[in-house]
């Protein structure tokens, strides 16, 4: 069993395979002839993950192979001035994350009588010493994830007798059903380019998730005995063929050089860190339990989620369960099952429904990098409905894009969302959409650079959510544009710059008075988007889904009953932009393709 990002025992697929195909015993005889009876967890740290291989590369460029090139690992094969930049793919932080949530996983299979194979290197390597008759995964479906697997499959089903069996999974919705209950055997065709088709496409088929095969009906309650005596019936994989006593520690892993300097750099949890961040994230299926069973009975947080999720400063605005489902530590599954009980036991609203509409919206992402592969890195995306953005040039991208990564560009809210990313690797939502909005579709920068920024630090970083909802955010998927006014958004969502404050403590005792240790804005210059053609923006909507409830409540329409308050505070802000910059509103309006 190789565990990719797929960090659970509870309703994982490739595991039931597994589970399945050991247990098979006699009754088959393909099976009896490839000798099963064992199961064998196994996890890999490769090197391909963090950039090491390029590191590799340059120092030690007479001994480069064609495999440890790995063609399209440097930034995910892009090119122009995303290209110029070399970002890590991984940061410390993530890899601790990561790191944390295997060794909880082998700890596990420790209890069930098992054990699970911690390796680093490069998968095909490890995966070919194993000497197994099959080999079981989640399919990946993102071009470097699907690289390593095409040369696992090359190395072991050529040179060996190994098969390597690759499983569906990590979407709410099974893909099968997708593709033929809904488009007919046709998805890369016709999925939908918009969300809302794709939901509307679910509810008019009345599309289901999956049953979760398991006799543990109950998320909550410990797997431990219903494994144990599955486990029981495999044969003890004996300890002198297989070596499982090596635990890799951080410094085990092979990090960048940058990204372990610049881990340096970030002040330490000890620090006033850990105070400013909105939570702690601690690794692990279990953990990903207690944070789904925190949010839902513990707090009830789930009740008011509808209003909340726009939040940039609490822990309960939103679920935060973003790091556990990006690398498998639960399934959206999971959480819908249980989101669907508490329905039918303590209360059903539109909060509960938006979380489930949310993994939605995480499923699209999925099917959309399924359709379009690598046009999902490509600077244009899949296409736009106006004209894209005339990109700046070269040098002057990188000169914003750096005060971008270091939140010094005189933007409070761009400044504090990305400072909040670099220092704790989380961002919330509305954090995520504005910065992306601002570097794309404001500065006219490269969208890929943030992208990889994201994918460096990002703790929940998933490839085809993150660049997917870059593209999106860059204009670049034939749909709608929103481009949001950074101003107004502050004003909406920050409304006493509570949060801006927090991350830039420049501003905290007096704006004026420290204006001259907080850069001013960033100048930005005028541009047209010619031949526009898209629609207007609501601005409670995330990347432009009017979902089932669009339109009902929602934090602009709260904020009206505060009109008098808020306007003094818009007022406020207005201010403090004007103070600072010739920063044009009529440039920066929500939506300028009208
Ligand atoms: C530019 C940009 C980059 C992003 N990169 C990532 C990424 O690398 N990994 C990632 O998981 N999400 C990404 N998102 C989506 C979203 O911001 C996060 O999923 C969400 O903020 C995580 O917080 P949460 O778990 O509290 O989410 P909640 O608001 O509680 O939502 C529940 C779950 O729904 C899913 N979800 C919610 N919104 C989205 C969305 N827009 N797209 C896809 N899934 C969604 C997530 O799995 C999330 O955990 C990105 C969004 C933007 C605008």
């Amino acid at each position: 069993m190789w565990h990719r990002n797929d960090l659970r025992t509870r309703d994982n697929l490739a595991l039931e395979k597994a589970i399945g195909l050991s247990l098979a015993g006699d009754d088959d005889d393909d099976v009896r002839s490839r000798n099963i009876g064992e199961l064998l967890p196994v996890f890999v740290f490769d090197p391909r993950f963090f950039n090491k291989a390029d590191e590799e590369e340059e120092e030690e460029e007479e001994e480069v192979t064609e495999k440890k090139s790995g063609k399209g690992f440097n930034n995910r094969g892009a090119k122009g001035t995303s290209a110029r930049i070399r970002i890590p793919k991984c940061s410390v932080k993530r890899a601790e994350f990561v790191l944390g949530t295997v060794k909880e996983l082998k700890n596990k299979y420790k209890r069930l009588g098992l054990d699970m194979l911690i390796r680093v290197g490069y998968t095909e390597d490890v995966l070919g010493e194993l000497n197994s008759s099959f080999i079981v995964a989640m399919e990946e479906i993102c071009s470097d994830e699907k690289e390593i697997e095409r040369k696992v499959i090359k190395n072991l089903e050529q040179t060996q007798r190994t098969k390597v069996i690759l499983v569906k999974d990590g979407t709410l919705f099974h893909e099968d059903d997708v593709n033929e209950i809904l488009y007919k055997g046709k998805l890369k065709e016709r999925f939908p380019d918009q969300f809302t088709q794709f939901r509307l496409d679910i509810e008019q088929k009345n599309l289901l998730v999956r049953k979760i095969e398991v006799s543990n009906n109950n998320a909550f309650t410990n797997d431990e005995d219903v494994l144990k005596k599955t486990f029981a019936k495999l044969m003890k994989i004996d300890n002198n063929t297989i070596d499982f006593s090596f635990e890799p520690a951080i410094k085990d892993l092979p990090l960048s050089k940058d990204a372990l300097r610049m881990h340096e750099c970030i002040p330490k949890d000890s620090d006033d860190n850990n105070i400013r961040a909105v939570i702690t994230f601690k690794a692990g299926e279990e953990e990903a339990l207690k944070r789904l069973e925190k949010y839902l009975y513990g707090t009830r947080a789930i009740d008011t989620y509808f209003d909340t999720r726009n939040g940039m400063l609490n822990d309960l605005d939103s679920t935060k369960l973003a790091p556990y489902l990006a690398i498998g530590a639960i399934s959206p599954r999971t959480i819908e099952r249980e989101i669907r009980k508490y329905e039918q036991t303590v209360l059903k609203n539109k909060s509960t429904y938006w979380v489930i509409f949310e993994l939605m919206w995480r499923d699209f992402y999925r099917f959309f990098a399924i359709k379009h592969k690598n046009k999902i890195f490509k600077l244009d995306g899949v296409g736009s409905n106006g004209k894209m953005p005339p990109w700046l040039n070269e040098n002057d991208q990188i000169e914003i894009f750096q005060s971008f990564i270091t939140g010094q560009t005189g933007f409070p809210l761009i400044d504090a969302n990305m400072r909040e990313l670099k220092a704790t690797g989380w961002m919330s939502n509305r954090g995520r959409q504005n910065v992306a909005s601002w570097l794309a579709l404001d500065c006219r920068v490269d969208w890929r650079l943030g992208a990889q920024w994201f994918e460096f630090l990002l703790l929940d970083y998933d490839c085809a959510s993150n660049y997917g909802n870059w593209v999106a955010a860059a204009g670049l998927t034939r749909g709608r544009v929103n481009k949001f006014n950074i101003q107004k958004q502050t004003n909406d969502y920050d409304p006493e710059m509570t949060y801006c404050k927090k991350w830039i403590p420049e501003l905290s005792s007096s704006e004026t008075a420290n204006a001259s240790t907080y850069p001013k804005p960033i100048k930005l210059e005028k541009f047209t988007f010619l031949q526009s053609q898209s629609q207007s923006q609501k601005p409670n909507d995330r990347a432009g889904g009017a979902g089932a409830f669009s339109g009902a409540g929602g934090r602009a329409k709260k904020n009206a009953n505060d009109k008098n308050r808020k306007q003094g505070r818009d007022a406020k802000n207005q201010a403090f932009y004007n103070q600072r910059n010739d920063y044009d509103r009529d440039d920066h309006a929500s939506n300028i393709f009208r």
